[in-house]
């Protein structure tokens, strides 16, 4: 089965507006075809509908980097699934280590987004991944496992094998170490198998799989080229229009 690569940008707390126009401008006619790699930018929630009204023909899919699991109501600060997919927002990042450890989110409430979002019609790109003391300990794979397992948690083998997940050891977020592709492949192997535990094959084979923690234009292609790995998301190499062309390129 081959799945179509995915190439997501994150952001973070970063850019004002002047700068998210001056980075579409930068990519402007020069994405790969949407044939070979399908490419997204995950961004505040303030730039999501700028960035979706300024994408052009460019075939850039726009992501949340959070989102909360009501559609509407009394929840100051938030914003719903129905309101991204009102807007033509495709995807949306649940789980992300960073929402895990400095806001508390929990695998259940992770879980809880992962079905609201697919009951609105946008794709979640669920997270997971292991502090360098777990990793150190050897206990990557039952770590990881776990996740994948309360993340999914009652979700349908359909909806699960349009999602997308993301390997994310916490020890290469941020800190200019890229896990070597062999341990990228092998533990996004592991969130493979988890999923094919859980709802068989052909739903394994499916879902795709990214790496992230550290991507560079230097390392993306040889991460690109093992059988597990199905994309990246990308946080400090993203920022710039010329660094985040320059990790299409093989494409
Ligand atoms: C991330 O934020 O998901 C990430 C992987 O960041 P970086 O590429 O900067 O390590």
């Amino acid at each position: 089965m081959s799945r179509k690569p995915i190439i997501a940008g994150n952001w973070k707390m970063n850019k004002n507006l002047k700068e998210v126009f001056a980075f579409m401008a930068n990519i402007d006619g020069k994405l790969p075809s949407e044939d070979k790699v399908e490419v997204a930018v995950a961004a505040p929630a303030m730039y999501l509908v700028p960035l979706v009204h300024h994408r052009g023909k460019n075939p850039l899919k726009v992501s949340a980097e959070n989102v909360y699991f009501e559609n509407s109501g009394a929840f100051t600060g938030e914003i719903s699934p129905a309101m991204l997919a009102a807007e033509g927002i495709e995807y949306a990042i649940i789980g992300h280590s960073e929402r895990r450890e400095y806001f508390h989110e929990t695998d259940e409430d992770i879980n809880k987004k992962a079905k609201a979002l697919i009951a609105a019609g946008v794709t979640p790109i669920l997270c997971c991944g292991e502090t360098l003391e777990t990793f150190e300990a050897g206990k990557t794979a039952e770590w990881v496992s776990g996740q994948i397992e309360a993340g999914l948690a009652g979700i349908d083998g359909k909806d699960v094998a349009n999602m997308v997940i993301a390997y994310e050891p916490i020890w290469a977020i941020g800190t200019g170490k890229t896990a070597t592709a062999e341990i990228a492949d092998e533990t996004c192997g592991v969130v493979r198998s988890t999923v094919e535990k859980l709802y068989g094959k052909e739903v394994s084979e499916a879902v795709r799989i990214q790496y992230g923690g550290s991507v560079k234009p230097e390392t993306v292609e040889e991460l690109m080229s093992k059988e597990n790995i199905d994309g990246a998301l990308v946080g400090g190499a993203s920022l710039e229009a010329d660094s985040f062309l320059a990790l299409l390129k093989m494409y």
